[in-house]
């Protein structure tokens, strides 16, 4: 178990690039097949926003990083998308992204694959324009106080999506279910939240950072949920094959949920 210092002071070793590096080039990003795990997760992303359910004014993506591909199929659904991190270095690197500076990261094979799942036959560069022109906002965040934002965003968020944060910022499985209520907060009663996480997961690298992670089953994400108020939708997960166990971390698979904030009163 890792204390909350010790995770702060991992946290600002974490190396942006290193971490892209690691989880967003192949073979962990390899579109050849559905087996690997980033075609699996965009699978997941499309076929929930597809149902046109979820949408709104505003989704909150929560501890998004470096990364945007999380975000390419909830962006057709939303006037506005606000990405937030912890750290500067990651809302540097979505920043250059976002303005289309020369030596972001490069994302356009993960539009590219977006698209051809959606099967809209949309130009893979015109979803790129509508996720840059909808990311207005990227502001940092801290899962571990009940008003993650600092000040309340308001009117509150439609959804909120977030993608391996919460199991990798929490020391343990009661504050894993204290962030998500304190999330939660951010979330207009009736709005949706779509997760991805780590399953029995211990560690992962970004560069010099060797970051603890609360390891979690199935059931875990599950009592989780329940206990921070939400009502499930969806939950599936995926077995991370032995060629991608990389070394990089010590992921044993991936959980994928959809959930919902039941309407008050
Ligand atoms: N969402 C990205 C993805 O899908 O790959 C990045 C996930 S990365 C494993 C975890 C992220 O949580 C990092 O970007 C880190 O900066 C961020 N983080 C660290 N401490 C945090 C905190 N207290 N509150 C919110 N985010 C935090």
């Amino acid at each position: 178990m890792s204390s909350p210092a010790a995770l702060r002071e991992g946290y600002e070793h974490f190396d942006p690039r290193a971490y892209l590096r690691n989880n967003y080039l192949p073979p962990r990003a390899d579109f050849s097949s559905e087996e690997f795990v980033v075609p699996w997760k965009l699978r997941c992303l499309a076929e929930t926003f597809a149902s046109g359910e979820i949408r709104g004014r505003t989704l909150i993506d929560v501890g998004s990083g470096p990364t945007i591909y999380q975000l390419l199929s909830a962006c057709d659904h939303f006037e506005e998308i606000v990405a937030t991190d912890y750290l500067a270095v990651n809302r540097e690197e979505l920043g250059r992204w976002a303005r289309g500076e020369p030596g972001a990261f490069d994302w356009s094979p993960f539009i590219q694959h977006v698209c051809k799942i959606e099967g809209r036959g949309e130009p893979w560069q015109d979803k790129e324009r509508r996720l840059r022109q909808r990311l207005r906002r990227i502001l940092p965040i801290d899962v571990h106080r009940p008003e993650p934002l600092g000040a309340p965003l308001l009117p509150r968020a439609d959804a909120l999506l977030s993608a391996f944060c919460l199991e990798a910022v929490s020391p343990d499985r009661a504050a894993f279910v204290r962030a998500l209520a304190h999330v939660g907060n951010l979330l207009r009663p009736g709005g949706h939240a779509v997760l991805l996480g780590a399953l029995g997961e211990s560690f992962y690298l970004a560069g010099p950072a060797r970051l603890p992670v609360v390891p979690l089953e199935e059931s875990d994400v599950r009592e989780a949920l329940a206990a921070a108020g939400f009502a499930l939708r969806e939950l599936r997960s995926y077995a991370m094959p032995p060629a991608l166990r990389t070394g990089v971390d010590d992921v044993d698979g991936v959980f994928f949920a959809h959930a919902q904030k039941p309407l008050e009163g």
